[in-house]
């Protein structure tokens, strides 16, 4: 009976994948949790009580079907896994790394709420995958036959590759145009190695490829190529682009050399993993060997930059941000991670000041949590007198992100956006307000996560097919 394999997390204890020890991985770029052996996935698995209403599953922005592959590792039936775990998922191995799953899929977990440790549904997806790839599951994209149509993508992240895989899997002509030298958006130059080995998306990349995506990259649409150029191009577009205009501070000083800006500094960091030539790396302006690090923020982004002035071996780390660490947005598994490492988080804390150019030192103004907002939020507000001076060589600034403002840059008034900037569209069929052409990741929904441009993606690509299935070419405006 395969239930009997299951329901043992009374008497297995959760044990998450073996974690490098901090002092070993904090000099390196490799991705810090060790894989599982297959005994303990199985063992991992046979944790979950197969819930009815499995709230693991209403809370995966997939909807992956958790409990069955599950159940068919603890049953040993690792391909069948796979291929329950592929049918609603296009990266699942991505997915397993890097989704914040003590907010989603785990945090949901019953019998976390019970006190028994949820069942860890991440480490076992990437195992799934993982062992796919090993032992040659994954299969090659091959479509039943080629479409005459053919589909234009901007943008080469998580959410743009979704939707390629989804339309060239039904046979369409699909071209990816990319204003990076490598496809993969956020996951190649954003996300650090030690949360996501580079080879993992490049793998994803190449498979596109052999199925016959094309790549057009170092192609930014608006500068080299115009929008409505790719329109005339293709039956139908899809833009995702993310968002990339980076919050700045406006503080007395923040102008100094020395103040970089988050996406530059993880950029240049992943562009040396890759063995690639960055000068401002190589100079120093990006590089935070030797150096007193301040990185400012509380999200991913700002964990992700201490994390990587670590391994740079920066001489010290410190992170400021105006909350504490209960209301911070960032992933509290990543401040954990980043503490062990040597890196130190200076709650209720925001810049004031900046002085000296290069940057020498910051004034620093300590916070207190006031009154909810709208929201229902706390808000940092100044403790009078309670300044203090902090030396820094370099300052990393991670605010946040913005989009740019495409409708300007491409000319194409006609696209319509959000009082915030991000592209208008539809959350069912992601259409915009142009003909033929549909928006999906962070450029809809502001800065967000790879698991939800992945469900767009795979959304827009269904829709699109409808779309060609129904319709000829866009209408000329
Ligand atoms: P992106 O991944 O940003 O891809 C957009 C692509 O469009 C890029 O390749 C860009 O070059 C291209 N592009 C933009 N404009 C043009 C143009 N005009 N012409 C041609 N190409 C263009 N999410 C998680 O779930 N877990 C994490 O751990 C996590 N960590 C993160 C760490 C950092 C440092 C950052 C910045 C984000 C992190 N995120 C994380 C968020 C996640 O990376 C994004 O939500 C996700 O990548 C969005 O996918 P996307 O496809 O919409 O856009
Ligand atoms: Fe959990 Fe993300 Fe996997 Fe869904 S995709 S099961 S949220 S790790
Ligand atoms: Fe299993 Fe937890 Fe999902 Fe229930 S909520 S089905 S115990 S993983």
């Amino acid at each position: 009976m395969a239930q009997q394999r299951m329901l043992k997390f009374v008497t297995t204890a959760k044990e998450t994948p073996e974690k490098r020890d901090a002092a070993v991985r904090s000099h390196d770029f490799d991705e810090i949790y060790r894989e599982y052996a297959e005994v303990k996935a199985t063992e991992q698995a046979s944790r979950c009580s197969q819930c009815g209403v499995p709230y693991c599953h209403s809370h995966c922005p997939l909807n992956n079907n958790i409990p069955d592959w599950l159940r068919l590792t603890a049953e040993g039936r690792l391909a069948e896994a796979y291929e329950v775990s592929q049918a609603t998922n296009t990266f699942p191995e991505i997915c397993g790394r890097i989704c914040p799953q003590d907010r989603l899929c785990e945090g949901n977990c019953v019998i976390e709420q019970s006190g028994h440790g949820t069942v860890t549904i991440g480490a076992i997806e990437k195992y799934i995958t993982d062992t796919a790839w090993d032992r040659g599951w994954v299969k090659p994209i091959k479509p039943a036959m080629d479409r005459p149509e053919s589909v234009g993508i901007i943008g080469g992240g998580p959410g743009g590759l979704a939707a390629a895989d989804v339309l060239r899997r039904a046979g369409v002509q699909v071209t990816v145009y990319d204003r990076n030298d490598r496809a993969g958006g956020l996951l190649t130059y954003g996300i650090p190695g030690f949360k996501l080995e580079k080879d993992v998306v490049m793998n994803r990349v190449k498979q596109l490829e052999e199925g016959g995506v094309e790549f057009v990259l170092n192609c930014n649409v608006g500068t080299d190529i115009s929008f409505d150029a790719i329109r005339g191009k293709h039956d139908a577009v899809l833009i995702a682009t993310g968002v990339y205009k980076t919050r700045a501070l406006t503080d007395p000083g923040s102008d100094a050399t020395g103040i970089v800006r988050a996406i530059d500094y993880l950029t240049a960091s992943n562009r040396k993993s890759f063995g690639d030539e960055v000068e401002a790396f190589d100079d120093g302006t990006l590089n935070a060997e030797g150096k007193r690090v301040l990185v400012i923020g509380g999200g991913d982004t700002a964990m992700d930059c201490v994390r990587t002035a670590i391994r740079q071996g920066a001489t010290s780390v410190k992170c400021l941000y105006r909350r504490d660490r209960a209301n911070m947005p960032g992933s509290q598994r990543e401040v954990t991670n980043a503490e062990e490492e040597g890196a130190e988080f200076v709650w209720l804390s925001a810049p004031k000041a900046f002085a000296g150019n290069p940057v020498a030192s910051v004034t620093v103004q300590r916070m207190r949590l006031g009154a909810p907002d709208a929201s229902g939020r706390q808000s940092p507000e100044p403790i009078e007198g309670g300044l203090y001076e902090e030396a820094a060589d370099l300052v990393i600034t991670a605010l946040g992100f913005e989009p740019e403002d495409l409708p300007t840059l491409w000319a194409t008034e006609a696209l319509e956006t959000t009082r915030w900037g991000t592209v208008k569209a539809n959350f069912g069929t992601h259409a915009t307000s142009l003909p033929g052409v549909y928006a999906v990741g962070d450029i809809v929904r502001g800065a967000s996560l790879v698991v939800w441009a992945i469900r767009d993606g795979r959304e827009a690509g269904t829709e699109i097919i409808r779309f060609l299935d129904g319709s000829g070419r866009i209408a000329a405006e």
